[in-house]
């Protein structure tokens, strides 16, 4: 049976949403679509019909809004390094973007793609083939009619997906307090950033379907000192294998925030008086790495020592 495909291009974020309603179960959003097209490369996003919301002049723009700087949703990575108030009051966003791939494909890559892009796994982003060979997994999103995985392969049978956040813009943006507006039908809300990831790597958001992420918000005039790092095997092209980001506040405020390390969002808030060491242990407990990833859990899990050590030293507290 041939299924049939549809590119829808809404022309305002109120039809985007009317689209995805009537096409429930079997449609995906594409921005920049440098995670959707390669996840349905690989066979892992089969959705017959995409809704193009990149041309949503709705979801574009940075501006101040009372005391909070607006990014909207569909910002390019590699154009957050011209913004002026990013510039001065977040520089640990710009570092992060230019983290992510590489710069052609910072180049159509959106933040809200970044924070919303899908869990990894070395044992779940592999070919149709691959993933048919070793009897798939719980993340698996089977083809219809063939027998599925019911256990996860990277820790040998646990019930349980521990496909990891890789976002590199996330904890640069939780650290420093960021909210995110959503638009779901007809009601708006903004939350914490990190209060979208669920921790189930299957399902890692807690987002409805429709749901459209139209901006994030950065709180002004909080003075930032900030400590970011990155764990990859190449400079270049590669996702995370740890994404470190600490932030302190003019109050004293400290919140550290990690990917790479679990299927959401690792934090850990506290001030500058706290004992380091206690802080950098619940942040180390707080991840459940599993050897999933290039780097063992282990490396992985004393790298979050390294890091924090070097972000406080840089911080000077
Ligand atoms: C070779 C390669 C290397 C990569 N390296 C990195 C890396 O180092 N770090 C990293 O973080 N990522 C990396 N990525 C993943 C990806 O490119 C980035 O996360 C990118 O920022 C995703 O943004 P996008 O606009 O292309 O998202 P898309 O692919 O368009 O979308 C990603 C997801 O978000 C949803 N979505 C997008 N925007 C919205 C919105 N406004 N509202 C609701 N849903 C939305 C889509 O439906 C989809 O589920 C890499 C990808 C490739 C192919």
């Amino acid at each position: 049976m041939t299924i049939e495909k549809t590119y829808l291009i809404p022309t305002s974020v109120t039809e985007a949403i009317e689209m995805a309603k009537a096409n429930l179960g079997s449609f995906k959003y594409l921005a920049g679509g440098t995670d959707v097209m390669v996840n349905r490369y690989q066979g892992n996003e089969e959705s017959p019909c995409l809704i193009d919301i990149s041309k949503l002049s709705e979801l574009k723009g940075i501006t101040k809004e009372e005391e909070f700087l607006r990014i909207g949703a569909l910002e390019i990575l590699e154009e957050l390094k011209f913004n002026q108030d990013l510039k001065t009051e977040f520089p640990m966003l710009i570092e992060a973007a230019l983290t992510v791939g590489a710069p052609l494909l910072r180049k159509t890559a959106t933040i809200g793609g970044n924070v919303l892009c899908e869990n990894r796994c070395l044992f779940y982003n592999q070919s149709e083939w691959w993933r048919e060979a070793v009897g798939y997994c719980l993340k698996c999103d089977l083809p219809a009619g063939k027998a599925g995985g019911d256990i996860c392969i990277a820790t040998q049978g646990k019930n349980a997906c521990f496909s990891e956040l890789v976002s590199d813009t996330a904890p640069a943006l939780i650290a420093m307090d960021a909210e995110v507006e959503i638009l779901d039908g007809d009601e708006t809300k903004q939350v914490p950033l990190e209060d979208i990831y669920t921790g189930d790597g299957v399902t890692p958001r807690n987002l409805s379907e429709t749901a459209i992420l139209t901006a994030i918000f950065l709180p002004l005039n909080r003075e930032f000192k900030t400590a970011f790092h990155k764990l990859r095997e190449r400079e270049s092209l590669e996702f995370t294998s740890l994404t470190s980001a600490v932030a302190i506040d003019k109050n004293g405020k400290l919140k550290i925030a990690l990917s790479g390390v679990d299927p959401k969002a690792v934090v850990v808030e506290g001030t500058v008086k706290d004992e380091k060491a206690a802080l950098i242990k619940k942040a180390i407990k707080g991840g459940r790495a599993v050897d999933n990833d290039m780097y063992s859990r282990k490396y992985r899990r004393e790298m979050i020592n390294v890091y924090l050590n070097r972000s406080f030293k840089k911080l000077k507290i």
